[in-house]
């Protein structure tokens, strides 16, 4: 998808990434029908991505796991993305209760003791997912108001006592609800009489067989039916401080300095687009398996529409590439609308492509024996996931494109 030679990647990339790619298609592709026909949770994928060290992908190498760092990451999930779409969305909220206390954390200010404290911590969670196979969940959404967009506090609260704290609130969307080990969730820390700030975010792993949790709601929707993205009750829950995955103040830097976290959910995506593309072109040319050989490549609507579509995803794949290869601490604006752009190409490209596909294969390509209608109702729920919708990311490029820092028209 993202040739090493074309696209400078080292060997060590080069090599995580193929086999990414060789698991999607062996483990992922033959379970993904079923899961979505279903709704259930592929959890038998993630025992065997334990079993390959996926499951620590961005677990430091001196911790046990694979060290990717954010780009290596980003390519290889594109890989799983393109084998099931869910099961890549669910890993990639797992990946980033690892790399978001790993790699984004180092770049990020914090006093001595916090960092000790910090790094401490963070070995026990590693320690969890190398050694256990344990999951992570990363439930931020919840119901109306602006937290989850960024624009106000959770509204799901730590209220610190002796050892920890005490957490209640409502989560929305829970991906891996009922699955998880742990929820990672994102909370307002907020002492007796203090106002509710956004500063103030903790996030923190909340054990999901503590007491006052509880998964409530059905999962019958229209993509990524394998997520199976459920409700997240907190009422009155105990974590013991240890389960912080950053220390207080941090996610709030991190959200701020370091806004590529965000976009590790267009991998996914990405994936989806290929996947689009490859299915067209192996059908046209009479090559996917439970179909007679029969090729359809020699109309010429369908060659211009595969023409459209490959424009598509090469314009999409680079600027997609050039994004994630710009994450870092306290990127330059260019960088920063660049990320927002990727983000909404990406999710609206992805659909696009898949609706062409859908369109130039035509009446067979729709039936659920294919992937490519799966594909289709799967990318239709990228541009909706906060915190950067499309929407959102059509609001702050014009924005911020057209206002430096501070200024106003008064
Ligand atoms: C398959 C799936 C898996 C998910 N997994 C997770 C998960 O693991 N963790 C998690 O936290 N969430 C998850 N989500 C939730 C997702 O990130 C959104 O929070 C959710 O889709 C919001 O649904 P809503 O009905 O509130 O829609 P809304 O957020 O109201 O969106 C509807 C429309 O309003 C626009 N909009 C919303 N807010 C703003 C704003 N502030 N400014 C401008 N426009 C705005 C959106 O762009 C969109 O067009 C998942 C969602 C899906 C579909």
């Amino acid at each position: 998808m993202f040739a090493p030679d074309a696209f400078r990647l080292t060997p060590a990339q080069a090599e995580l990434i193929a086999g990414a790619r060789r698991f999607g298609r062996r483990v992922l592709a033959p379970r993904a029908a079923q899961h979505d026909r279903d709704a259930t949770f592929p959890i038998e994928n993630f025992r065997d991505m334990h079993r390959e060290g996926l499951l620590a992908i961005c677990v430091p190498k001196a911790d046990g796991g694979l060290g990717a760092d954010y780009q290596t990451y980003c390519l290889a999930a594109a890989e799983l993305g393109r084998f099931c779409g869910a099961t890549a969305l669910s890993w990639n909220m797992h990946v980033a209760s690892t790399l978001w206390p790993g790699a984004l954390a180092d770049d990020l200010p914090m006093s001595d003791e916090d960092r000790a404290a910090h790094a401490r911590r963070r070995r026990l969670h590693y320690r969890r997912v190398v050694e256990h196979g344990a999951l992570y969940a990363q439930p931020f959404s919840e119901e109306g108001g602006t937290a989850a967009a960024g624009a106000s506090a959770f509204g799901t609260e730590a209220h610190p006592v002796d050892g920890g704290f005490i957490v209640s609130g409502k989560k929305i969307f829970a991906s891996l609800s009922g699955a998880a080990d742990y929820y990672g969730i994102l909370c307002t820390a907020r002492a007796e009489g203090e106002g509710a700030s956004r500063r103030n975010t903790l996030f923190l792993a909340v054990p999901a067989r503590a007491p006052g949790v509880e998964v409530v709601g059905d999962w019958d929707p229209l993509g990524m039916r394998g997520t199976v993205s459920r409700t997240l009750l907190l009422k009155d829950v105990f974590v013991p401080e240890d389960e912080m995955l950053m220390p207080r103040g941090v996610y709030f830097q991190a959200a701020t300095r370091w806004p590529h976290m965000f976009l590790t959910l267009t991998p996914t995506y990405m994936g989806l687009a290929q996947a689009a593309c490859d299915f067209t072109i192996a059908y046209l040319r009479g090559e996917v398996a439970g179909m007679p050989p029969v090729k359809r490549r020699m109309i010429a609507t369908k060659q211009i529409a595969v023409a459209e579509i490959r424009i598509m995803l090469e314009q999409t794949k680079a600027l997609w590439f050039q994004a994630i290869s710009e994450a870092r601490a306290n990127p330059a604006k260019e960088q920063v609308l660049r990320a927002y752009a990727a983000q909404h190409t990406v999710m609206e490209s992805a659909n696009a492509i898949a609706a062409k596909a859908i369109r130039i294969c035509g009446g067979h390509a729709m039936l659920k024996r294919f992937p490519l209608e799966r594909i289709y109702r799967d990318s239709r729920c990228g541009s909706v996931m906060l915190p950067w919708t499309a929407e959102i990311c059509l609001e702050r490029i014009g924005r911020e494109a057209l206002y430096e820092p501070g200024e106003t028209d008064g």
